[in-house]
């Protein structure tokens, strides 16, 4: 039996379908559910924030029209947007105006605490606009940053596994301060977030806060023009878990280290927990005083590194899922493999993709990854170096590098050493010589040697014949 909501929607989708590609339809508007109709509202389900921000962003003009005509014109349409439906059972929604866009970007909302129950003194919170009558604490927190949401890897254990150590009892680890650092885009202000996440989670009196640098810095400025320094000082001070992302931002501002160095030991002191980003690791930081520096090194300092291909490939699919699009495998593993800077870059292709599918009224196919990523990475006709094919060739075969300069006699490191030797021959403007130091510190008839072998393996094994094929795909992108 067609209920109201699923009739008007339903005819809607005819409309819809009629203005749209195949490939758009079924991107943005199949996984859409009709939820209610109530006053003249209809309330659309959509899988991820994303989702309907890309709705509303490119669709708002065709769905406004289509409802107007279904409702007459005073008919509105809400989304509810499943958080993260696929971790919890019980999906949170919320919902979202058509006509109130701006304040639904980030529904991340942690929940404010009153800081005014219990104490004595009114402290002005820097975070609240002046006029606004309670004090609150706002976390500061964003949702999708959880935990859950954050994937494992060798190039992040550390980081992640003390990082939830500290949310699981924090001030009381051995991790005060926990120190994270890493090159911009490995995830370092997601596990910040995921952290204070957790801590609100596990202690939900706990008072946390998150804080940029740049944030802290320009509040601290403004206190000192409003002369209301000590104000601000107490208000950090009562913090249970105090996480300052970016805090080389601070760099070469000397008060406003020498403030946050007594707001540092206030809440150490006192066995507060600390939590501090970086883009280096405190031995490197450059314009930070010595004494602040020590004390950063005081808990543990974990790093975040680029994540090998598999973990890439994790976390696009966990992407994916979350934002309810569906994708070849091939795409994604082809996206993980050219894009190996960093987490951000990768996040940045994966919705450039999916705009270029959907702008440009084409299915997500290979080649169309293929087109984008030329586009994308800059230096399309860059040169294939024996690195890279090296690279390619040991990931293909889940080896090290550094094994291909080893002495080993193993058959699958021979094989890999061959290949690289073959492909460098074939792709590159190397010398044989030149192949043979790279790959092993070998002479120009190993090379020569390796080269045969390939072809010769090419011409009687198929299944190394499939091997080649694959790994040329990857080398030639
Ligand atoms: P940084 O603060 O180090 O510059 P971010 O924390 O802003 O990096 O990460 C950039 C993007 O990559 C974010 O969208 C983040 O969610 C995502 N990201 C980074 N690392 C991971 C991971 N291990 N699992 C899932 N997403 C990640
Ligand atoms: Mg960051």
């Amino acid at each position: 039996m067609n209920e109201l909501h699923d009739e008007v929607w339903g005819n809607c989708l005819k409309v819809i379908r009629d203005n749209l590609t195949y490939q758009s339809f079924k991107t943005w508007f199949a996984p859409i559910k009709p939820i209610k109709l109530e006053n003249n509202v209809l309330t659309i389900q959509v899988p991820s924030q994303f989702f309907y921000e890309w709705l509303e962003e490119h669709y708002i003009t065709l769905l406004k029209k289509t409802i107007r005509n279904e409702l007459g014109p005073g008919g509105r349409l809400e989304y509810s947007i499943v958080m993260d439906g696929a971790f919890s059972n019980d999906p949170y929604t919320i919902k979202i105006p058509t006509s109130n866009r701006k304040a639904t970007t980030n529904p991340s909302v942690a929940m404010p605490i009153d800081l005014n129950s219990g104490s004595s003194k009114e402290i002005p919170n820097p975070f609240v606009i002046p006029g606004l009558k309670k004090i609150q604490v706002h976390s500061q927190l964003n949702e999708a940053y959880s935990f859950e949401n954050f994937v494992e890897g060798d190039c992040n254990r550390l980081a992640r596994s003390a990082g939830y150590a500290v949310a699981c009892n924090p001030g009381k680890t051995a991790f005060n301060p926990l120190f994270l650092y890493s090159a911009v885009g490995l995830g370092k202000t997601h596990l910040a977030h995921a952290i204070g996440l957790q801590v609100k989670n596990n202690f939900p009196e706990k008072t946390v806060l998150y804080v940029a640098a740049e944030q802290f810095l320009q509040q601290f400025i403004d206190s000192v023009r409003n002369n209301n320094q000590n104000d601000f000082v107490h208000f950090y001070q009562m913090m249970d878990v105090l996480i300052i992302d970016d805090i080389h931002f601070i760099s070469g501002k000397e008060k406003t280290q020498d403030v946050f160095f007594h707001i540092f030991n206030h809440l150490h002191q006192k066995g507060k927990q600390l939590v501090i980003t970086s883009d280096k690791a405190p031995v490197e930081l450059k314009g930070v005083e010595p004494r602040l520096l020590s004390r950063f090194k005081w808990g543990l300092a974990a790093d975040l590194q680029v994540p090998d291909l598999e973990t890439r490939i994790a976390i696009l699919k966990k992407r994916i899922y979350k934002d309810g699009i569906e994708m070849p495998d091939e795409v994604i593993e082809y996206l993980a493999y050219c894009i190996t800077t960093n987490v951000r870059e990768l996040e940045g292709a994966l919705i450039s993709l999916m705009a270029q599918s959907s702008l440009n009224k084409k299915a997500i196919t290979l080649e169309l990854a293929r087109q984008m990523i030329d586009k994308f990475v800059k230096n399309t006709t860059r040169e294939i170096s024996i690195d890279f094919i090296q690279k390619i060739v040991c990931d293909y075969f889940s080896i090290q590098v550094d094994a291909l300069n080893s002495k080993t006699r193993k058959r699958d490191i021979v094989q890999a050493r061959q290949l690289s030797m073959y492909f460098s021959k074939k792709h590159t403007k190397a010398s044989l010589a030149t192949i043979g130091l790279h790959c092993g510190n070998k002479d120009h008839a190993t090379v020569l040697h390796a080269c045969r072998t390939v072809t010769n393996l090419i011409e009687t094994d198929k299944q190394f014949r499939l091997y080649v094929e694959e790994l040329e795909k990857r080398i030639k992108f």
